[in-house]
Order: structure tokens, then sequence, then C-alpha cells
């Protein structure tokens, strides 16, 4: 923690600021371990102070042992300002993607005499290069997911609504050390591929059926993301062909990654491998995003994205092919970038098309 304290304060100079407020989950408990649900960081040049009320004193003490702890009640505006005052602080950043307008206003009226200052992306800065712990952390998310897959291609089949398929490897993934689900999953089975976002329904999965499910574990806060397709029953010739297009996208992309190439890149070379089968209008969305502590967070893996790829980045390479009225397919990894190229976290299978 003491590291990322450390980039914070590097970052302040760099954003012209004297002391940042953090209040977005994700970012208070990278910058301070805390993980309560109510906190509020403010990070000058050399301090570092939690704010919580009485329900998180403890866990706060146990979790933050780099902050200096203030309990607050009513009267966490007061407390601020005394300690800006007391530390000579005039120019305050906060987040500006996360503060609300009503906060800010009352931020304004409460934070007399003080210059508030908005910030975007400070702290998601630091979280695009992920450390050793949340390596570790992220592939411990990648291997629950691996191993529930195994596990739901026995219980799978026909006749079988989605949502039950849904529930059923949510519950596996509990079982081996998930603390939850990583979104809501998708379990697009026939037609409903098509929907590159079709939330597990009542619909029951059909013989010949091509079925796509996008799913993902939390552990310890970070998050994994995986997409895999089975068939009920032998796949037909364009059941068959919409694969292997799609797997070839993906390895492609895959291939792609290698610190300092921009996001982009990696982007393209999925994305021209479906344009070249004549798919170019299918595919309407990203290649992938990054993943950590969000299920969605930086870099973005999109045709204009001009970020450059660092070692210890991790990204999701996730191209796929929608045809409405037919379905789709769509096939997703988790890669971390190393200093040789994409080192691809996600284990399981993905050359055949599982058939059950
Ligand atoms: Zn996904
Ligand atoms: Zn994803």
């Amino acid at each position: 923690m003491k590291d990322r304290l450390r980039g914070m304060q590097q970052s302040l100079k760099r954003f012209n600021i004297d002391a940042m407020l953090v209040n977005k989950p994700e970012n208070r408990r990278y910058l301070s371990g805390f993980t309560g649900t109510a906190g509020s960081l403010m990070i000058d040049n050399n301090k570092a102070y939690l704010f919580t009320d009485f329900r998180y004193v403890e866990q706060a003490k146990e979790q933050s042992p780099d902050f200096t702890l203030v309990q607050i009640g009513n009267d966490y505006y007061q407390k601020v300002l005394h300690l800006l005052q007391q530390r000579g602080l005039k120019k305050i950043g906060f987040e500006t993607d996360f503060v609300t307008h009503e906060s800010f206003a009352k931020l304004q009226q409460e934070l007399s005499g003080i210059q508030l200052f908005p910030v975007k992306n400070i702290t998601e800065e630091l979280r695009l290069v992920k450390d050793m712990e949340e390596q570790q952390l992220l592939q411990k998310a990648v291997d629950i997911v691996d191993q529930a897959w195994s596990e739901i291609l026995s219980i799978a089949k026909p006749g079988m609504t989605e949502e039950k398929l849904a529930l059923e490897l949510e519950f596996i993934m509990r079982r081996k050390g998930a603390e939850g689900r990583a979104f809501d999953f998708i379990v697009a089975s026939g037609e409903r591929g098509a929907l590159p976002h079709g939330v597990a329904s009542q619909k029951e999965m059909k013989p010949g059926e091509l079925v796509t499910i996008d799913c993902g574990a939390v552990y310890n806060g970070y998050h994994s993301d995986m997409t895999r397709n089975f068939m009920l029953g032998k796949p037909n010739q364009k059941q068959q062909d919409i694969y292997n297009i799609v797997l070839e996208a993906q390895m492609a992309g895959v291939e792609a990654v290698r610190p300092g190439v921009p996001a982009a890149t990696v982007d393209l070379a999925a994305r021209n491998v479906i344009e070249r089968h004549g798919y170019a209008q299918n595919f309407g969305h990203g290649t992938g995003h990054g993943v950590g502590l969000a299920i969605h967070e930086g870099p973005r893996v999109s045709f204009n994205e001009q970020l450059v790829l660092q070692p210890g980045m991790v990204l999701t390479i996730e191209p796929g092919i929608y045809l409405p009225g037919w379905g789709g397919v769509r096939i997703e990894d988790i890669v971390l970038v190393t200093e040789s190229g994409g080192r691809v976290l996600t284990k399981t299978p993905k050359n055949q098309l599982p058939v059950i």
C-alpha cells in the first residue's frame, strides 16, 4: 500500500493540486486497503487520512495502517476543512466522475476558502499497471472461473433455462472461493446469442443451439471475465464456421499484445480477421477492456485507443460476431502484458467448440 500511496503523492504534483479526496470505492480500496462501504480518503504530500464512522473504526485500523484514522459523525466537512486549514492546503482535487452535483455543491458550500479542482482518473491511472499482489489475486479469480467452467459443462443440458445455468455457475464459483459474481452472467442460447449483453433469461436451451456464456468471479475485490460457447448437439456448418472465425480473431488479438504498442493495435488485429471474413458490421464493440478492482477499467482495447501497453497491464480480448435472427459467438480470455508479450491467464480450452 505504501508504494501506491507514494504513486498518488507523485501524481498530486503532476495534477498540480495540494491534496486529493478519494471516494470511489475501488480507488479507496486500492490506495488504503479499506473495504468498508462508507469512507473517504484525503491524501496530501506527506499525510494520508481515512474518514469513516463508528461502524468501521476497528476495521479501518486493521486494514489501513498507513492512514491516520479520523472518526466522523455528522461533521465530515468540518473535519476535512479543519485539516486542510491546519496543513495550509488550498487546492484540493475531487473525483469528477464520481462526486454528484449535489455533493459538489455541498463541498463548495462547506469548504469555504478552498479551491476545488475537478480531477479525472488520478487513481485509475495508477491502477492501470498491476503489482505482483494484484496479479496473483487476478489469477486466483481467473482460476475459479476455469474450474467452474469444466463443472458446468457436465451439468448443462437441453431443457435447462439460461437462468438456471447462470445460477448453477455462480453457485460453483462461490463454492470454489469466489466472494461473488463479477457481473450478471450472460447466457445467450440460439437466436439470443445475437445480443452481445443477453443476460440469462427464462428461455430454455434447445438441441441444435449454440450457447454463449460470459461470466466472472470476484476474489478479494478482483474480477475475472471469461466468455466461452458450447453446442447442444453437433454444430452445423455455419455454427462451426462462425466459431472458427471468432477464434482466429481472438487469437490474433492475443498475439498482438506486447509492451510498447497502443491498445488500438490489439483491437485492429482482431477486427481485421473479422472484417476479412466479411463480418465487420457484426462486431460492434471494442475488442476488450482492462480488468481489476472494477470489471471494466483501463485500458480500453478499442480502435482509437492510443494508450500504450506496459508490462503489468491486464486486459480482456473478446471479439465476437452477432447475427440478428441467427445467434452469435464471442470468445474472451484475460491476458497479462509481460516484457515478452501477452500471457493468457485463462486456461479454459477454446480450440474446439464443446459439444454437449
Ligand atoms: Zn465478459
Ligand atoms: Zn469482458
